[in-house]
C-alpha cells in the first residue's frame, strides 16, 4: 500500500504555497518549514480549540514527538501500519566503524546499514503517549479521564499534497472510561467540531470513514470500522470537491486500547477509548485555501473567530 499520487491541484497549491513564502522546502516531499503567518494561524486555530475544548477539565499532557519502543510495540501499531512509522537509529559503533562510515558517506554510497535501532521511535499519533502513562496510574477515577494533547507526529507518506505531510501537528482530545462516557465524549465532539470549523467560513461535511490499515488483513479491518461507524471524519475541500481532505478525525477503539495496556474504569471494567484529533497544518491549509493566501485579506468575522 502505497501513498497516493498527487494530483495537479495538490502540486500546484503547494508551489503557490511556498511561492508566497507560507511553507519553505526542505528537499523532501512532506517536511517543509513553517513561516510566521503560517505558525501564527496554527497557533490561534490551537487556542479557538481550547477556547471550545478547555472548559471540560481536561488534563493538558505534552508530549516530545516520539514515544518509548517498548510502548510502540504493545500499541500493536505495527499490525495495522508498518508502512507508515518511523523509527530512530543511531550510530552505536567503535571508531573503526566511524571511518566506515564516513566513507560511505564519502562515496555516496548507504552508510544506513550501520545504524542501530534506539529505543525511540516517532509518535504515529497524538494519543499515543497517554495510553501507557495512564496505565500506568491504575484503575480510573469515577468519571474517567478527559486528556489534552497536542504533538508532531510522523508518518512515511512522503507526498506532494501539502495536506499529507511526513511530519505534522495533531491536537486531540481523548476520552476514557465506560463505553457510554466515551461515546457522549464523541457525539459531543461531533457537533462541536462542525460549530468550530463551521464558525471559520469553511464548507464541510462529516463522513464515515477508515484508516489505511495495511495489507489484505487489513482491508476487512477497514470494512469493519466503517460497517460498525467507529471513525468519522469533518472534511473540508482543499484541493478537490470531489475529494475533501480529513481536517478533524473522530475515532472510537472501542476496548481496543484498554485490553492492550490495560485501561481499567473505577469499577474495574475494560475501558473505551475514543479521541477527537485535529490537523492543525491541514486546517490551517483549508483556511489559507479559502479565504486567500493574504491573512489581512481574510473575511473579518473569519479574522475575529481567530484573533488574528
Ligand atoms: P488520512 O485518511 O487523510 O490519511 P487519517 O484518517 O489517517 O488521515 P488520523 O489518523 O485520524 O487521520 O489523524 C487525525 C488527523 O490528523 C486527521 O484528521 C488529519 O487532519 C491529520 N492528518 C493525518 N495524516 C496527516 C498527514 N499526513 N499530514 C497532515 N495531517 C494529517
Ligand atoms: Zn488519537
Amino acid at each position: 500500500m502505497s501513498t497516493p499520487q498527487a494530483t495537479d491541484a495538490q502540486k500546484q497549491y503547494l508551489q503557490a504555497l511556498l511561492d508566497k513564502g507560507l511553507l519553505f522546502e526542505t528537499g523532501v516531499d512532506g517536511l517543509y518549514g513553517r513561516s510566521e503567518v503560517f505558525e501564527r494561524v496554527v497557533q490561534k486555530f490551537d487556542a479557538l480549540v481550547s477556547k471550545y475544548g478547555g472548559k471540560d477539565g481536561a488534563e493538558v499532557l505534552r508530549f516530545p514527538p516520539a514515544i518509548a519502543r517498548k510502548s510502540f510495540e504493545q500499541s500493536e501499531y505495527l499490525k495495522s501500519f508498518p508502512q507508515l512509522a518511523g523509527t530512530i537509529h543511531s550510530f552505536m559503533g567503535n571508531e573503526k566503524d566511524h571511518q566506515a562510515l564516513l566513507a560511505h558517506v564519502e562515496k555516496g554510497e548507504d552508510w544506513m546499514g550501520g545504524q542501530k535501532p534506539t529505543d525511540v521511535v516517532m509518535t504515529p499519533a497524538a494519543c499515543y503517549p497517554t495510553y501507557p502513562l495512564m496505565a500506568k496510574r491504575g484503575p480510573f477515577p469515577k468519571d474517567g479521564r478527559l486528556l489534552d494533547v497536542q504533538s508532531y507526529c510522523f508518518r512515511h507518506e512522503p507526498s506532494l499534497d501539502p495536506a499529507r505531510m511526513q511530519l505534522f501537528r495533531m491536537r486531540e482530545y481523548i476520552r476514557m472510561g465506560s463505553p457510554e462516557q466515551v461515546m457522549a465524549f464523541r457525539e459531543q465532539w461531533l457537533e462541536r467540531g462542525k460549530q468550530l470549523m463551521g464558525s471559520l467560513g469553511v464548507p464541510l461535511n462529516i463522513d464515515v470513514a477508515n484508516d489505511p490499515f495495511f495489507g489484505r488483513a487489513g482491508k476487512m479491518l477497514a470494512v469493519n470500522q466503517r460497517d460498525q461507524g467507529l471513525k468519522f471524519e469533518l472534511l473540508i475541500p482543499i484541493t478537490s470537491v470531489e475529494k475533501p481532505t480529513a481536517c478533524l478525525s473522530f475515532n472510537y477503539h472501542q476496548d481496543h486500547f484498554g485490553l492492550l495496556w490495560p485501561l481499567r474504569t473505577h469499577d474495574g471494567k475494560v475501558a473505551h477509548t475514543a479521541c477527537v484529533g485535529f490537523g492543525l497544518e491541514r486546517v490551517a491549509l483549508a483556511l489559507f485555501k479559502h479565504h486567500g493566501l493574504d491573512v489581512s485579506a481574510w473575511p473579518a468575522p473569519v479574522k475575529k473567530e481567530l484573533e488574528l
